[in-house]
């Protein structure tokens, strides 16, 4: 057949490698593109670098050159759009996008050639779709037959439950119901059931043809440490594993971003701050110079990382602990694109847990909402305590079944397990005692050092080395009540109140007392030498 005649071809794997110069379609792609191509709704749920985009590019292109008109893709993100216009440039697809980086003229030309049936794919923010003008634009481009396909990416976003929600996509239903008989395709790299359940009400893809692709990221070695002094953890793992790589630390706030970001800066690595409160320029040329220049450390808040495609992303670490499970995957999802070795690490510790359960309570969310987000941070909780394989964990949790990985930290080490019940019950009848007392509670310090039995100021003033549980746990280490601790929290036995952090029972803790309920939990490691941290100060 003539070059021309191939060219015109609505055949997907024709288009596949006449358009994009692939051999073949990879793992679910095939399905999905026959799917849509033939008209058919779909949800996708593939991990980062999966392939999600040719999942709608090349129906998108199938049916165009059938006379279908263009295709609309819904994006959040203004640097994702330019990327994926620039590559459809250079493959030979017309493309736009629309989003208010645009100039009056320019919006306008791109708004002619939508009109004139001209364009395959069109991305757009989903607050210009919901306007009245674009609507209209809609409107006649469906009487002519000429809109084709509408394509949503980074679906999860219409989740309230999730972390990246916005408004915005709430309204994308209003699409569905104006134009009920184009095809849609939703896509996500993240979703576990409860917000793969969200996207199909919000969205109305109640008959939608889902496709859910693995989640594994076989080339990412998941390790998570107990915090003992996090920012030397950190260095270790820079210096020790991962010299000259590029990558990102993740941190709760804004001040703590730019306080490790200099630490490590003054450590001799190659680190850059990022968070929304710095300037616009700031931000762009430490991104820039993330994307472009060799083994930057990328120290940031999780307002970084969606929407930049590095595919030499070494490792991603944790100071932090993420609010669930979801976020997690994502944000360590970053690291690896490229199918080479990479790390995704995470320092964890009583803090962190302390913390979390408070945001969540203080929160202003109703009660149905915080004891979501409360079962999710405990899952995640799980999988941080978690003395056998991080992945099968992992996996687990987006409903996935799979066989100890061999590339995670508890594959590679097994961790020693031991049996925490006693020393559980120890440590709620301590806080239990305190309460008989003195009519309040303690911090977890207090209760340790009461528990080992060590005569401190505090003890020898409130009259606790008098107490029956006083050195009844002498047997067990600071760093295990620690974790004792963690997991009692984690399992709402006990709650962390007030301004000082203040240690109280619930009503569940009373089985627990009772001896009902095994604990078992990972040994801590070792700590490391002292000599290594002997530079402070
Ligand atoms: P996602 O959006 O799921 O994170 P992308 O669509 O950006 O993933 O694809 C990730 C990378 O894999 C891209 O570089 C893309 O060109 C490449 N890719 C996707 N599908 C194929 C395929 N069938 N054959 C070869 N490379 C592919
Ligand atoms: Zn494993």
């Amino acid at each position: 057949s003539s070059r021309h005649a191939d060219a015109a071809s609505t055949r997907p794997l024709d288009i596949l490698q006449q358009v994009f110069g692939y051999a073949a379609f990879r793992g679910q792609q095939q399905a999905v593109v026959d799917h849509v191509t033939a008209g058919g709704d779909a949800l996708v749920l593939m991990p980062t670098g999966g392939g999600k985009s040719l999942c709608y590019q090349v129906p998108a292109i199938a049916r165009h050159r059938a006379g279908q008109g263009v295709t609309l893709v819904v994006s959040p993100l203004i640097a994702l759009m330019h990327d994926q216009v620039g590559a459809l440039d250079e493959a030979g697809v017309k493309s736009a996008f629309l989003n208010s980086t645009l100039e009056g003229d320019e919006a306008r030309r791109v708004e002619r050639d939508l009109m004139a049936g001209n364009l395959v794919l069109l991305y757009a923010a989903p607050e210009r779709i919901l306007t009245p003008r674009f609507l209209a634009m809609l409107d006649s481009l469906h009487e002519r037959g000429l809109l084709s396909l509408v394509a949503i990416d980074e679906a999860h976003c219409v989740s309230q439950w999730g972390h990246d929600f916005r408004e915005e996509y709430l309204g994308l239903s209003q699409l569905h119901e104006r134009f009920p008989s184009v095809p849609r395709i939703a896509l996500t790299a993240t979703a576990d059931a409860h917000t793969r359940a969200d996207i199909v009400e919000r969205l109305a893809l109640e008959s939608a043809q889902q496709f859910v692709a693995s989640f594994d990221r076989p080339n990412i070695r998941y390790v998570i440490v107990e915090k003992d002094e996090p920012r030397q953890q950190l260095l270790r793992l820079l210096r020790d594993e991962h010299e000259g790589d590029a990558g990102i630390v993740y941190c709760q706030s804004r001040k703590k971003v730019e306080d490790t970001a200099a630490w490590l800066a003054g450590e001799g690595l190659n680190a850059l701050p990022y968070h929304a409160g710095l300037d616009a320029a700031v931000r762009r040329q430490n991104q820039d110079r993330f994307l472009r220049d060799e083994g930057v450390v990328m120290v940031a808040t999780i307002a970084f990382g969606m929407g930049i495609d590095k595919p030499d992303v070494r490792f991603v670490a944790h100071l932090d602990l993420p609010k669930n499970i979801e976020g997690y995957y994502q944000e360590t999802g970053r690291a690896g694109r490229d199918g080479g070795p990479a790390t995704a690490w995470m320092a964890y510790g009583l803090a962190d847990v302390v913390n979390q359960r408070r945001m969540i309570d203080e929160g202003e969310a109703d009660e149905e909402f915080k004891r979501l987000q409360r079962a999710k941070l405990d899952a995640l909780l799980a999988l941080a305590e978690a003395h056998d394989c991080r992945r099968v964990r992992l996996l687990a949790y987006f409903d996935e079944a799979s066989q100890p990985c061999g590339n995670c930290d508890n594959c590679l080490h097994p961790p020693a397990v031991w049996d925490a019940t006693d020393a559980a019950r120890k440590a709620l009848s301590c806080i239990y005692r305190f309460h008989q007392q003195s009519g309040f509670g303690f911090g977890a310090g207090h209760l340790i050092d009461v528990l080992r039995g060590k005569v401190t100021d505090k003890v020898t003033q409130r009259g606790h080395e008098r107490l029956s549980t006083f050195g009844i746990g002498a047997d067990v280490a600071e760093q295990q009540w620690r974790s004792v601790l963690r997991q009692l929290i984690a399992l709402g036995h006990v709650r962390s109140v007030g301004e000082f952090n203040t240690l109280e029972l619930t009503d569940s803790a009373r089985a627990v007392l009772r001896g009902g309920v095994p604990v078992l939990l990972r040994v801590p490691a070792e700590a490391p030498p002292r000599g290594r941290r002997s530079n402070r100060g």
